[in-house]
């Protein structure tokens, strides 16, 4: 058993695939249907993915990136078949944003005990051309389950999160999750995020199942950070640059 990934039994069907060892604790989920599976973000491509998913299904997999961050692509080369928003299309095809040197700091930021078989001189940026574009609202059947895609710009041009409408799960990508929620960088847009924010709460959501950090979260921290951004613009800070602002379970970064 490899002990660098933590896999977490949401239902008999969905699984987290957590790298907790890292400073980012980044969480990917396998979402099993009857007739095939989807795994949501591959993470940081230190250690094999696929070695965990298959001993959790025999199903065939295709990856689906909530976005086209390097921890959210790394272990995509281990599968056959990888989906993207279509704005996020030149990123992962070649023009990932990036240096390999900029990927490399952030990786080795903190002291981690990587796999004792990663190098880090061999660690590459994922890039390919995706076989399938989504879009927003865009409904794919896995058998006896669906997923739907949520355009959520704004941490990303083609940030989304995915909802599973009958078990109302919300995999929240870089949108939701108690940390540091970033929209400092040229690539983000602040008012935008908030936007996103808004637009998920307009779904019946049971269970958020974020991108970093605690697994187990409420669906109440939407609210809160909905709440925040909603102050952030009365106060005319909804802009790059305005600091880092603390609302205790999270902090936005502008
Ligand atoms: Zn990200
Ligand atoms: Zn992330």
């Amino acid at each position: 058993m490899n002990s660098w990934f933590e896999i977490e039994e949401i239902d008999s069907d969905t699984f987290a695939i957590s790298e907790y060892k890292h400073w980012e604790s980044p969480h990917s989920y396998l979402v099993c249907g009857t007739r095939r599976a989807v795994l949501i973000d591959t993470g940081l491509g230190v250690s094999d993915i696929k070695r965990e998913t298959d001993t959790l299904t025999s199903l065939p997999v295709s990856v689906f990136n909530t976005h086209v961050h390097w921890d959210h692509i790394g272990g995509n080369r281990l599968f056959d078949h990888v989906a993207v928003h279509g704005l996020e299309k030149d990123w992962i095809t070649d023009r990932f944003p990036l240096s390999l040197e900029t990927v490399k700091k952030n990786l080795t930021r903190f002291p981690c005990e990587f796999p004792k078989d990663f190098d880090l001189e061999k660690y590459t940026i994922y890039q390919s051309l995706p076989d399938l574009l989504f879009f927003d609202g865009d409904v794919f059947d896995l058998g006896n389950r669906t997923i739907r895609v949520i355009h959520t710009p704004g941490h990303s041009p083609g940030h989304c999160c995915f909802y599973d409408p009958d078990r109302k799960y919300l995999f929240s990508g870089d949108l939701i999750y108690k940390g540091c929620l970033d929209a400092f960088y040229p690539s983000t847009d602040p008012f935008l995020f908030y936007s996103s924010v808004q637009k998920v709460k307009n779904f019946r959501i049971s269970k958020i199942l974020p991108g970093h950090y605690h697994l187990h979260i409420t669906t109440g921290l939407l609210s809160e950070i909905e709440a925040g951004f909603s102050e952030l613009n009365r106060l005319g800070q909804l802009r790059h640059g305005a600091g880092i602002f603390d609302f205790g379970d999270f902090r936005i970064h502008l």
